[in-house]
């Protein structure tokens, strides 16, 4: 298959104004300039790569701004409201949220998360079963459940404990940083992966540097329940490697635009980020965290790509479409999916055939 589009190539996202891709057997054989005789007419779309959604709690979709207003020990603390939302609610209806949430996500263009899934190997199996049918790519990091059923550990400040001697190939994440003295306790157990690092001290930022440890940022989480802005620009500067993820669906659905948008703006109260860095975050840093063989357009990559209508109303007359996509761009303006070659959304498609 040969498509002709607009192009945003490589990890810096180079823009390729009138250029084509050639996909076979899902992967990306050649991206170059100009239009390709006999390719598809996709000239109206931008084609980036798919968007990757680095933390989520998809089981909390059942409860949609069910801990507004709560800080963030009252929300998800030990003894928190979110534990007893879950007791209270039946298996189906967590299953059919986690499913929505899913359904939400590629439709925005996201074909990856990484998910912490709680209540043991039960809450890992109803979420793979959530997940049945739907071509989404995951990490599924569980806890109180053995390592080697899982793709590794998602734990909290208070179950480090959990953490076995011989990870094999295993991830181990920690939320940490969300309340004082976390990090440290994190940083002492060698994680590969810190969740927020938001209050992360200057030494704690070497550390983490130094470590080589990735951090995942979730910046409208932090702001909902108070915690402060993740020191973003500070991390990137120390060579640690950042990307974004929405966190719990309580409290946010896991609309990366949305999070991008939040990120992009509030960084420039404090050490502005540019809008490839930020695009970066949603695909080229987590394709190295979670290993994956997508993130950026080039040759040998997968298939897994967005095409964002750039003649929407919204995203007509850009100046700057990279800055268009991270500060303004939204589900809607997405108008077509593909994962590993394969169009699993086709927005035009489905209009086309409503006004035949
Ligand atoms: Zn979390």
């Amino acid at each position: 298959m040969i498509v002709n589009a607009s192009i945003l190539k490589g990890k810096e996202f180079e823009l390729i104004e009138e250029g084509f891709l050639r996909i076979d057997h899902g992967l990306i054989k050649e991206v170059d300039e100009g239009y390709e005789r006999g390719g598809v007419d996709y000239r109206r779309h931008v084609i980036m790569p798919a968007l990757m959604n680095s933390h989520t709690h998809l089981g909390d979709s059942f409860a949609k701004e069910a801990v507004s207003g709560l800080g963030v020990r009252e929300a998800v603390g030990p003894e928190g409201r979110k534990w007893q939302l879950y007791e209270r609610e039946c298996e189906g209806l967590i299953i059919a949220g986690m499913r929505e949430s899913v359904e939400y996500m590629l439709g925005s263009g996201t074909t990856f998360f990484a998910d912490f899934r709680e209540n043991e190997k039960k809450g890992v199996k109803m979420l793979r079963k959530a997940c049945e049918g739907y071509p989404i790519k995951k990490r599924i990091l569980g806890r109180d459940v053995d390592i080697n059923y899982v793709d590794g550990l998602g734990l909290n400040i208070y179950n480090l404990n959990q953490i076995p001697e011989d990870r094999g190939n295993k991830l181990v994440a920690i939320h940490a940083g969300e309340e004082k003295e976390e990090m440290s306790l994190a940083l002492e157990h060698k994680p590969d992966i810190i969740i927020h690092a938001t209050l992360a001290t200057k030494e704690e930022i070497k550390e983490i540097a130094e470590g080589g440890i990735e951090v995942v940022v979730c910046p409208r989480s932090n702001a909902t329940l108070g915690v402060g802005f993740p020191p973003v620009r500070k991390l990137i500067d120390a060579g640690v490697r950042v990307s974004l993820g929405t966190d719990n669906v309580m409290i946010n659905s896991p609309n990366l635009f949305r999070e991008m948008e939040f990120l992009y703006k509030i960084s420039h109260l404090s050490g502005s980020l540019s809008p490839i860095e930020i695009l970066q975050t949603c695909t080229v840093n987590p394709a190295e965290t979670f290993n994956l063989n997508s993130g950026f357009i080039e040759e040998g990559r997968d298939a897994d790509l967005v095409f964002i209508d750039k003649d929407s109303v919204n995203m007509r007359h850009s100046r700057d479409i990279i800055a268009s996509i991270v500060s303004r761009c939204g589900p809607a303006d997405v108008s077509k999916v593909m994962v590993g070659g394969e169009l699993i959304v086709d927005r035009d498609e489905r209009q086309n055939r409503q006004s035949r």
